[in-house]
């Protein structure tokens, strides 16, 4: 990605690197989830999803409900791609370009 400040490149060009929680921990990304409602973060554990949802399994565009007790809130999943500094929402529309791939559900 030659001299461009990594934390300046849009979300949709490191979807195109990395759509599936696989090709994230390849790429030594970190992931947190951020609840919209109480503001709990908490770390991603890439070993444990992939084991629960597969390798090819995407966390883009997705949300989950929050795990803290009574909470109603509905969590967004972040990342810090290798070499950002910045976390970034794990929110963008499929790259152009890239194939469709077949979603496997697990
Ligand atoms: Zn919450």
């Amino acid at each position: 990605m030659g001299s461009t400040n990594p934390d300046r490149i849009p979300a949709i060009q490191w979807r195109r690197q990395s759509e599936t929680l696989g090709e994230m921990r390849a790429n030594g990304w970190r992931l947190t989830s951020r609840c919209r409602t109480c503001m709990l973060e908490m770390v991603v554990n890439l070993d444990i999803l992939i084991l629960l949802k597969g390798e090819d399994f995407s966390l883009w565009n997705r949300t989950a409900p929050c795990r803290r007790l009574y909470c109603p809130g509905i969590v967004d999943f972040w990342a810090v791609p290798h070499p950002r500094a910045l976390a970034m929402k794990l929110a963008a529309d499929w790259p152009p370009g890239v194939p469709p791939r077949v979603q496997r559900s697990a």
